[in-house]
């Protein structure tokens, strides 16, 4: 194991070429590529210190543990009156912020019919103590008091390799994989993890990494004739 940051990798013939920040270079005949997402934070003062431990971007990771909390869904336009709405399969008190965005009739009613509030003012700072949320401070009208804010504001690959290698890739960069046989189409490339964006959850990451090892050994015993 290195911990350096593999800048370029590309394909030479049978195998590939890498090169590491650190100035290593070297051949590799596989190349497992698990190199994750960066989330956007949203531009707003004080967040950094509360991000994930009460401000959140997934709620499949955090959303159970806001049951019957304040909470507020943050995202310009419709995208976190979009998270407002999936939010309330887990949580009763939601308010989406807009932070200065006006958010499109149609999803509008669907926030009246479901009795989510927007506060479309934009929002100047988070406030709260020890990583815990106390409340939302907005440029103009009252503050809102709030133990958690889930956000919308999307993320990318951490890496741009696995374009340079030439697999598919989706709209947001991730690696298209086959459903069946969870390969990438570019022989001897693999992914696991949220590089592929199909469920982004340790659980999953750590199931394709394991599923990759295999395919990879099995990729070595068919190459020396030692299995079909
Ligand atoms: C705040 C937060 C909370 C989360 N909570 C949960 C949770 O409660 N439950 C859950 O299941 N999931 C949770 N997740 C999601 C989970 O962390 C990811 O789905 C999982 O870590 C993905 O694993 P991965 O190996 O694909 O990527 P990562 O864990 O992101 O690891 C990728 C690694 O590759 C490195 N890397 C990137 N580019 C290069 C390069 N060019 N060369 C070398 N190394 C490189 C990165 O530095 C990083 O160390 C959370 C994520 C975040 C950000």
């Amino acid at each position: 194991m290195r911990g350096t940051r593999a800048t370029e990798v590309v394909p030479a013939g049978e195998e590939f070429r890498f090169v590491c920040a650190d100035g290593m270079t070297g051949a590799a005949s596989k190349i497992l590529l698990a190199t994750g997402l960066v989330d956007e934070l949203p531009d707003v003062e004080r967040i950094e210190p509360l991000y994930g431990l009460s401000v959140h971007h997934c709620l499949y990771c955090d959303g159970f543990e806001y049951a019957g909390k304040p909470v507020a869904a943050y995202g310009k336009g419709d995208k976190g009156a979009e998270l407002g709405l999936v939010m309330k399969h887990w949580m009763s008190d939601v308010v989406v912020c807009s932070d200065g965005t006006e958010v499109s009739s149609q999803t509008m009613r669907r926030l009246e019919q479901h009795g989510i509030p927007l506060r479309s003012e934009p929002v100047q700072s988070l406030q709260g103590t020890n990583g815990e949320l106390s409340k939302i401070v907005f440029r103009s009208g009252p503050e809102l008091p709030r133990a958690g804010l889930f956000f919308a504001t999307g993320c990318h690959q951490a890496s741009d390799l696995s374009k340079s290698l030439g697999c598919k890739r989706d709209e947001k960069g991730g690696a298209v994989t086959d459903p069946v046989t969870g390969g990438t189409g570019v022989p001897g490339v693999y992914v696991a993890g949220d590089v592929s964006r199909d469920v982004l959850l340790v659980a999953v990451a750590i199931a394709e990494g394991a599923e990759a090892g295999v395919a990879i050994n099995k990729a070595f015993l068919r190459r020396d004739g030692l299995c079909e």
